[in-house]
């Protein structure tokens, strides 16, 4: 039901992103503030994050040593021109984000959003192939039930069918590896699935039949977390490592919810032992609260960029807001949490506890599948005949209406809390969800 307080607000100018607008212009939910693991409506109800807002806010809500990072800096410098000029706020947090990454991957490009970290990597990967005399590898690999954001690179990329439907003919050239999510092989797996790693090796049926000589790169999520937390079977990404590597094509990561201690790591490529060429990154790096992505690339790729004249421009690429001081400060203090709280090794403490909670919830009424990896997880529902998507969205409004937020895509059910949320927090919430599961039709 529409609160009386809403109707305060004139809901009407505002186009929402990825929302079904009728719906929820008759139905609002609106924020008013946030601190810790809980979010206050206007109408003044705790909801506690299920989601980190979106993949985002690692750390928690209003985090007092973020705060005052981003209070101050506002205060400081407001801009800094972002090409020919710089300040040194963005070069310490390229040397500390570089530090935090694979060996090797020395060189970090900053974006404002996961979107702009994909589209960067790509022309990246086409650039770096360019700069070496092999400028006819231009084809693209993604995976199918892959997001990776709304630019037409990551759309093209991206293996989510709604997102491209009306999108025109996107980029020529782009290829898709098949999802790696099998119900009969892999419902109910704790953890990694442990079968499905011979479906990387489609990736050498799609060299076969375009010739390796014409593709630049491979893009996968460690995790898909959008297409509905498929986690990836044991040994998958090393077997595209091998075959990425034996045919020259980059393999990019994008870690745009992995990054930032989702798996207990700085990158789900430390956590897997699976060094790509690229890394995408965004959301956790300022823990959801200034707009911030980063794009981190093995030395050797850079290197390649750097030739012609001394003063010529090597990339020609970039955004009037990378490295914003206002980000960089946010980033910085967000790193300050993680490594000062130690919360990725807090991650690692909790995970059995949150795969033993999610999978209590196998026998609830209507679930057909519960996955988890790190501190992330889906419960995935029976589509209601004639009416897929219905359920997890009646599980999406009956659990806010209880205090709890969570995230559907399709008939599943997803869950990333904040990496601050304790054992007994995880109980509230997986019970939360648990006694909606056993209410809903
Ligand atoms: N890549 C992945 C893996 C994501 O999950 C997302 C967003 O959820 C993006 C890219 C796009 O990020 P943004 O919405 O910041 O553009």
């Amino acid at each position: 039901m529409k609160n009386p307080l809403h109707n305060e607000i004139d809901l009407s100018a505002y186009w929402m992103p990825f929302t079904g607008n009728r719906a929820f212009k008759n139905e609002p939910r609106l924020m008013k503030s946030a601190q810790g693991l809980y979010y206050t409506t206007i109408d003044d109800r705790q909801i506690m994050d299920g989601m980190s807002g979106l993949w985002c806010c690692n750390a928690g809500h209003c985090h007092p040593h973020i705060v005052e990072a981003i209070r101050q800096a506002a205060g400081e410098l407001d801009y800094s021109p972002a090409f020919q000029m710089g300040h040194p706020g963005i070069f310490r947090l390229a040397e500390r984000l570089a530090a935090m990454m694979p060996k090797g991957m020395e060189a970090v490009f900053f974006t404002n959003s996961g979107s702009e970290s994909v589209d960067t990597a790509l022309k990246i990967a086409l650039g770096y192939h360019h700069a070496r005399g092999e400028g006819q590898r231009t084809r693209l690999v993604g995976r199918q039930r892959g997001y990776h954001g709304s630019g037409f690179g990551g759309t093209s990329v991206g293996g989510i069918g709604n997102n491209r439907t009306a999108a025109g003919p996107l980029l020529p050239g782009v290829l898709h590896l098949p999802e790696t999510y099998n119900a009969e092989h892999q419902a109910f797996s704790k953890g990694q699935p442990s079968w499905g790693a011979h479906l990387a090796n489609d990736l050498e049926r799609i060299i076969a039949s375009n010739h390796a000589s014409t593709i630049a790169a491979v893009i996968v999520e460690p995790f898909a977390g959008s297409g509905g937390v498929l986690v990836p079977p044991v040994g998958y990404l090393e077997r595209l490592r091998e075959i990425t590597e034996a045919h020259g094509v980059l393999l990019i990561f994008d870690e745009v919810i992995t990054a930032f201690g989702r798996l207990g790591w700085g990158s789900a490529a430390e956590r897997l032992g699976v060094v790509p060429d690229i890394i995408c990154t965004a959301k956790g790096l300022t823990s959801g609260t200034v707009p911030m992505g980063a794009v981190v690339v093995q030395e050797k790729i850079r290197e390649a960029f750097m030739k012609g004249p001394p003063t010529a421009i090597e990339f020609f690429h970039g955004y009037t807001y990378s490295g914003h001081p206002l980000a960089a400060a946010a980033a910085h203090a967000a790193l300050d949490v993680y490594e000062n709280e130690g919360l990725f090794q807090h991650v690692l403490g909790l995970e059995s506890a949150w795969e033993e909670g999610l999978h209590a919830l196998a026998d609830k009424p209507h679930v057909i599948d519960v996955r988890n990896f790190g501190l992330a997880g889906a419960v995935e529902l029976r589509p209601q005949n004639d009416a897929p998507t219905e359920r997890a969205m009646a599980v999406f409004r009956e659990t806010f209406d209880r205090g709890l937020l969570v995230r559907t895509t399709g008939d599943i059910v997803a869950l990333a809390p904040p990496l601050v949320i304790t054992e007994t927090e995880i109980g509230q919430m997986l019970g939360i969800l648990g006694d909606v599961l056993d209410d809903i039709d």
